[in-house]
């Protein structure tokens, strides 16, 4: 089984509600902390300039960095649902699945003094719920599931890296992105809001 994430950066609009949402719902206390998280970036050059915005959370991935390198198996890979997931009782919070993840999924939480990750509101969907920031976007951006159902659903022309995300080939991530034609420029800059 392959769980993983659907992201429409062309219908996208960078409003933030599903970083709030997942926010919320993690009930992260600070300003820092985000399992999902929106960027916008600038890019091309002047006048061909444009603007587009990355909306990422863990990836699930199929090959793990964070789960290779932690030290005490604290994050792991369930072997049922093929999920990364993290054990708050096993980790010794020395931070090297942070520095090993190129997608800078796995996060410390310096309030509660927990390493944070993504682990797809499986609670709320073993209730029958979506995952809080799928049901929370406002321009039904984004979709979770099975990722051949997502690539029956949403088409073949699905990519899971682009110039401006690491590329797929170290960790096999389960995402699937509708690009916009500016999210496929090779000439970026993040924007500080
Ligand atoms: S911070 Fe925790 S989960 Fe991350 S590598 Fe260290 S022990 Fe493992
Ligand atoms: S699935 Fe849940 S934990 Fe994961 S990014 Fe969305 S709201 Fe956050
Ligand atoms: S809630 Fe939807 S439209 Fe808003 S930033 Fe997130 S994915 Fe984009």
């Amino acid at each position: 089984m392959s769980l993983g994430f659907y992201v429409d950066m062309t219908q996208c609009i960078g409003c933030r509600t599903c970083q709030v949402a997942c926010k919320d719902r993690m009930n992260l206390q600070s300003a820092g902390p985000r399992c999902r998280r929106v960027d916008t970036f600038e890019c091309g050059e002047y006048p061909e300039v444009g603007m587009f915005t990355s909306v990422i959370s863990c990836n699930h991935c199929e090959n793990p960095a964070c789960v290779a390198n932690c030290p005490v198996g604290a994050m792991y890979k369930d072997p049922e649902t093929g999920l990364v997931l993290h054990d708050d009782n096993l980790c010794i919070k020395c931070e090297t699945c942070m520095r090993s993840c190129p997608y800078g999924a796995p996060q410390h939480d310096m309030v509660e003094d927990l390493i944070i990750k993504c682990d797809t509101c499986k609670d709320l969907r073993a209730a029958g719920m979506q995952p809080t920031c799928v049901a929370a976007c406002p321009m039904r951006a984004l979709d979770f599931g099975e990722m051949d159902d997502l690539r029956a659903k949403y088409g073949d022309d699905l990519v899971s890296e682009l110039p401006f995300l690491p590329t797929a080939d170290t960790t096999t991530p389960n995402l699937l992105i509708k690009p916009s034609e500016s999210a496929k420029s090779e000439t970026f800059n993040p924007v500080v809001m």
